[in-house]
Formats: C-alpha cells, structure tokens, sequence
C-alpha cells in the first residue's frame, strides 16, 4: 500500500521549522548545527514532508515502529482508551495495565512473568540494575564496550558504545568488557568458535580479577543494536548464562531494541536458546506509540520482593495509553502474524538483497543481521578493513557517509547512519516491495559510497 501524500505546503512546513529552532532543544545534537526536516504526516513504511517528498522509513523512527506508523487499530485502541480512562495512578490495579503485562509475559521466555513497566528503555535499565543490586546484595555491574543501554545516569555508565562523551565520569561500580564481535575481533580470533570461547574466558578472567562476589549483574544486548547489530556467535549467550549461574550472578538481557519481533522472533533470546533473569524492552512492545517500557522479572528475583518493598517506582509506570496501545500492538502482530514475517523478509528479502548489494560494492565490508535487524559496514578497503569513515567522525571526516545518507533521502529512503554505518532496519511488517524499493535506493547511495574507497 502506498500511502497518500499530502499536498504540499512549504508555508506550513517553514513555520513548523521556525517554531521548532526557536524552542526544540533536540537530543544527542549541537543545536546551532541542525537542520531538522519538518514532516507533515506518515502512514505504514512511509512519511512525509511539507515539500511534497516521501520517505520508505529503514530507520523504523529509532527501530520503534514495528509495525509501521498510524495502523489503525492501535490508533483506534489508544482514542477509546482515552474516552474510557485516559490515565490511572500505578498503585491500582487496572484492567488494560492487567491485560497488557500478561500478554507481554505470556510471550518473554522462561519464567519471566512478572512485568514492571517503565516509560522507555533506559528507565527499564536502571530499574533491572537497582532489582539485580538489591536481590544479590552485591552492587558491581558488568557491561560490554560497543553497546546502548540509555542516557539516563547508570544506563549511560553502561553504554560502552564507544564512550565518546566530555562529561563522562565513569560510574562507580560499572565494569566494561569485551564482547565477542568477529569482523573486529578484540581477540584476534579468526573463527567464530575461537572467538566464542575467547571472549567467554576473556569474560570469566575479568570476573575473577574484580572478585565474583562483588558483581550483582551482567548486562547485554541480546544482539547488539545501536552499535552495529553484531549476532553473537554460536554458544556464547548460553556460555554467559552458565557463568552468571556459577558465581550467582544476575543476567540482565538488554531487548530495548531486538525484541518485539524485529529478529523474526517475539525476543532475540528465542535464537539462542536463553532464559535471562531480568529482560529489558520497549519500543517495539507498542511500536512507540505511546512510551512504554519495562523489566520482565523471572520467579526469584520476583520473590525478593514479596515482602519487603521494591524501592523504585514511576508516576506515569504502567500508564493506560500506552498499555491500550501494547494490547493492540501485540494483538496485530499476532493477526497478521508480523514476528513470522519479518523472519521470511530476513531469510529471503532484506537478508539476501543486501549480501547481494554487499558483491558488487567494494565499500560494504560486512553484512549482518536476522529478521529486521540489518547493518552494512562500510570500508575504505575491504583487506585493511579501515572504517570509511574514523569513530567519533564529525565534519569534514564523516563527509562519506553524510554523502551516503544525502544520496539514500534523494532517491526516497530515509536511512540510519551511525559511524561507519548504515543499517537496514524497516518495520516488521514492510511489504516486500518496501523492502525492494529500498534495497534500489541504497543501491543507489552506495555507489556514492563507493568513490571514497
Ligand atoms: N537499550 C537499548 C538496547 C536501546 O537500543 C535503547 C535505545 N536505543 C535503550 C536501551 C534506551 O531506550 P530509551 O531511549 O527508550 O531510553
């Protein structure tokens, strides 16, 4: 479905813009130096200028808009919810609050039953954190360079993404590590199997030198996301799982932004065969609609708090706009089976499309990913595997890639770019011809990329 454009109307979308630089202080931004554009609607895959331009989103807002943007039924969802109970203090039990948890359990692996709902990802970081601390009595937390877990003040002592920021204290008590990526190996390996059990000893070794009784959790991504979608290699989740259960140590599994069907299944965990203790999501959960967060907390950590209090808590925690929105999130994906088919768009779409896009351009070093969840890394060379662009580029030395990304928008997608970058990650339920029309258009915009190698 191609959705309708509205009409231009460049007066609007100029006033939007004044309203926004006068008053919008943006995130991760040197305000003086954007220029956000002003988009007059969106509908599915797609969305919209005032100038009449319309982008194929393989950004899916911030790998959010599962499935798409304004589908009915969520929207439908959310306006009666309003009529009825726009919103309910988190102490009460409410019906679609109820509704929502149980769904959203019934669906996290294991033993993870118990729902605390936050109003984003890195709220539910903290609060996994404050639950592995307190259930362990322990406090150290262990977390892997080349990660995203929030912005909020232990979830950004945990990103390790690389850590690229002026005020960056450190935080008492957060341990780095490296986790196992194959194309840039920390440990020289060659092999997936060397680096699995490299980066499983390297781990072990560091849990040993900071004392295992001081550590209360151990926190990854399940497949790495804003860092550059590094599948985990064959064995190594379930080899940290069966370290945290040596040293009675919590695993935490960050699903923020692999969970809710962008794999192709409901969790990333589901690939590999492992059961966390605690498990982060939002995003996907409710495709963003409205914020929603939370912890899936299994049976033991669960009890901790059966009768002393858990000592944490949100005004807007469980809040019925966004739990009517999950409820019709998690009702769609299931009716028109979207987790099955972002698996068939990884397998036979998207997954095979880049490879091919990946031989005939010299600047893709590598392609990886599953279901929705696709990052090309781009090369100067593809023997030196020297980044197109440095970590940290700005200006003048990240011009290849803003080239990139300025000749993906002129041939109609919007793409994400992060470092050396660009990922592949449309809604779950993109059509494959969606799919198509953006495989084209980055055809396009490689070759662009291609003259800097
Ligand atoms: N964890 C992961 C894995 C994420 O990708 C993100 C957001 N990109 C977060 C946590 C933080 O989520 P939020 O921005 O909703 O706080």
């Amino acid at each position: 479905m191609t959705p309708h454009v509205a009409a231009p109307d460049p007066q609007a979308g100029a006033a939007v813009k004044a309203a926004d630089r006068a008053h919008v202080f943006h995130s991760w931004s040197a305000q003086g130096l954007i220029d956000p554009l002003a988009v007059a609607g969106a509908e599915g895959s797609y969305f919209w200028d005032y100038d009449g331009n319309r982008y194929l989103d393989f950004t899916s807002g911030l790998v959010y808009t599962n499935i798409g943007y304004q589908h009915p039924k969520v929207v439908a969802a959310i306006q009666e919810q309003a009529g009825k109970l726009a919103t309910f203090a988190p102490a009460f039990a409410v019906d679609v609050r109820s509704e929502a948890a149980r769904l959203i359990a019934e669906r996290t692996p294991g033993d993870l039953d118990k729902i605390f709902f936050t109003n984003g990802g890195a709220e539910a970081v903290e609060n996994a954190v404050r639950m592995a601390r307190l259930h362990t009595g322990r406090h150290k937390v262990l977390s892997a360079f080349r990660s995203y877990h929030g912005a909020t003040s232990t979830a950004i002592n945990l990103t390790g993404d690389p850590r690229r920021w002026a005020s960056d204290t450190g935080s008492a008590g957060v341990v780095r590590f490296w986790a196992p990526f194959l194309y840039r190996s920390p440990f020289y390996s060659e092999t997936e199997q060397q680096e699995c059990e490299r980066a499983l000893a390297h781990l072990e070794d560091t849990i040993a030198f900071e004392g295992p009784a001081t550590i209360a959790a151990i926190i990854l991504e399940t497949v790495p996301g804003t860092a550059g979608i590094m599948t985990p290699p064959p064995g190594y989740l379930a080899g940290v799982r069966a370290i945290c259960d040596k040293y009675g140590i919590v695993f935490v599994l960050d699903e923020v932004m692999a969970g809710f069907g962008r794999t192709g299944k409901w969790f990333a965990a589901e690939h590999f065969d492992v059961v966390p203790d605690l498990m982060t999501f939002a995003k996907g959960v409710n495709s963003g609609y409205v914020p929603l967060g939370g912890v899936a907390i299994n049976a033991e950590i669960a009890a901790t708090f059966d009768k002393r209090p858990y000592p944490g808590g949100l005004t807007y925690s469980g809040h019925p706009l966004a739990c009517a929105a999950a409820v019709a999130t998690i009702q769609v994906m299931e009716d028109e089976k979207v987790v099955e088919h972002a698996a068939h768009l990884g397998e036979n779409v998207l997954g095979p499309g880049l490879r091919e896009l990946a031989e005939r351009h010299p600047s893709v070093g590598e392609v990886r990913g599953m279901g929705v969840f696709w990052a090309l890394e781009l090369v100067r060379n593809r023997e030196t595997r020297e980044p197109l662009v440095p970590y940290n580029a700005a200006g003048e030395a990240a011009a290849p890639m803003a080239a990139l990304g300025a000749a993906a928008k002129k041939n109609g997608l919007w793409p994400f770019i992060n470092m050396n970058r660009t990922h592949a990650v449309p809604a779950c339920n993109a059509s494959e011809a969606e799919v198509k029309e953006g495989l084209a258009a980055l055809d396009a915009a490689l070759s662009v990329a291609d003259e800097y190698t």
